[in-house]
Formats: C-alpha cells, sequence, structure tokens
C-alpha cells in the first residue's frame, strides 16, 4: 500500500493540531507540525530560531525556503516510511508547489482534509488555548480543560498560554491566513487529490477524528 500523506488544512484554531496528535496514534503514522518545529528552533535560540521568533511573535509567516527546507529534511526520517500527517504546512502556494513536487517525485498522492471552522469559534478557541511547554498537549479552558487546572495531565507540567494567542498577534495571524494561506486551498483542489472538508466544530475531538479516519478508509480501500 502507499505511503499516506494526510494534509490536515484549515484557519489557526481550526483544531489542526489536535487531530494530528489524535491521527497519529489511530493511523500510526508521523506527525509533521512546522510550527511545532518552529517553536524547537526558537527555545534552541540558534540563529533560525532568531529569525523564526521575529516572524512568529507579529503572526506573520517564516519564509517559504526556511520552512520548505525544514519539511523535505523532515519527510526522510525514519519515523515517516510508513506516512506522515501535515499540519500546518503548506501555508503558502509557494510551498504547495514544493510539496506537491516532492511528493510526486516519491509516487505520493495525498489525501486533504479542509477542517471548516466559523470565525468566531475560531477567536473564542484561540483566546482559551493552553499548551503544555513540556510535552506539547493542546488544551482549551473552555472545552477540553485538564484535571486540575492549569496543569498538565500527563506530566504535571504548568500550562502556557502560547505568545501568538494573545489577542493582539491573534488578528494578524488570521489576516496571514486569508492572504497567504487561503489561496492554498485552490491550488490542492486543483492539483487533483483526495480531497475533504470536514466540520471542525459540531462535535468532540474524538468523533471529528473518527470521520477523518473513515474517510481515509474509504479512499484506500
Ligand atoms: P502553528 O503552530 O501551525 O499555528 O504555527 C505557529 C507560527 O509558526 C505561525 O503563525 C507562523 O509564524 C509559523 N509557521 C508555522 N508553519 C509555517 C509555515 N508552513 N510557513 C510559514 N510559517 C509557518
Amino acid at each position: 500500500m502507499h505511503r499516506l500523506c494526510l494534509i490536515l488544512f484549515g484557519p489557526p484554531g481550526s483544531g489542526k493540531g489536535t487531530q494530528a496528535k489524535l491521527l497519529r496514534q489511530s493511523l500510526g503514522i508521523a506527525h509533521i507540525s512546522t510550527g511545532d518545529m518552529l517553536r524547537a528552533r526558537v527555545a534552541a535560540g540558534d540563529a533560525l530560531g532568531m529569525e523564526a521568533a521575529r516572524v512568529m511573535q507579529t503572526g506573520g509567516l517564516v519564509p517559504d525556503a526556511v520552512v520548505n527546507r525544514m519539511v523535505e529534511d523532515r519527510i526522510e526520517e525514519p519515523d515517516c516510511e510508513k506516512g506522515f500527517i501535515l499540519d500546518g504546512f503548506p501555508r503558502t502556494v509557494s510551498q504547495a508547489r514544493l510539496l506537491s513536487d516532492v511528493l510526486a517525485a516519491k509516487g505520493i498522492s495525498p489525501l486533504v482534509v479542509h477542517l471548516k471552522v466559523d470565525y468566531n469559534v475560531i477567536i473564542a478557541r484561540l483566546s482559551g488555548r493552553r499548551q503544555c511547554p513540556t510535552c506539547g498537549a493542546l488544551y482549551s479552558v473552555t472545552s477540553n480543560a485538564p484535571t486540575v487546572s492549569e496543569v498538565c495531565d500527563y506530566d504535571g507540567s504548568k500550562m502556557v498560554v502560547r505568545d501568538d494567542d494573545r489577542p493582539e498577534v491573534v488578528g494578524e495571524r488570521l489576516r496571514a491566513y486569508e492572504r497567504q494561506t487561503a489561496p492554498v486551498l485552490d491550488f490542492l483542489k486543483g492539483a487533483g487529490y483526495a480531497f475533504f472538508e470536514v466540520e471542525g466544530a459540531d462535535a468532540s475531538p474524538q468523533a471529528i477524528a473518527r470521520r477523518i479516519e473513515e474517510l481515509i478508509q474509504g479512499v484506500r480501500s
């Protein structure tokens, strides 16, 4: 069977990260989050990380050349052999073109899931989002709170609000999405890949993950 590449597409706060974490377990494939990879570089404090931090703090996008290179290298790692989920990539048409060339060269036809979520829900989700700085687990103060308030269920770390979830940055991230990322949808639709729209806010994260699993099974059976 062909290697599975699942592209989780959607605006910030649509649930890409949460779905990717659930699906990587059920599907047994790698999770590639360019946002997590960039945050790791920021934490490492190297030159690339410092440059990325400046862009991320303002809600903009890190240059294509940097992100493309990171993803090209990451896909070659052994844990991607069975397949991989792309979360937060591609975010520009130029990234989508690069990805489509890389996948074509490997004989992989990706499956695209567009997580559709109402704008007001996104704003509410991002303002209530919390993340564990140690293991990366995602929580929501309203719909998916940890057992002990502000403490990670898995490792007891104190939750943090991501720098770019602050209200003054969220607006710019959504503008970057409309301007640079929304056009990627047309590219992916036009590329002839299996493409699905999934309502991303009307059920629990687990129920939405099951819908996506069923879609994948339908395409692959
Ligand atoms: P995320 O965790 O996916 O919301 O990403 C957080 C931030 O990292 C974004 O707001 C961007 O500044 C940067 N970023 C993540 N993925 C990409 C990408 N594919 N292209 C450019 N910038 C990215």
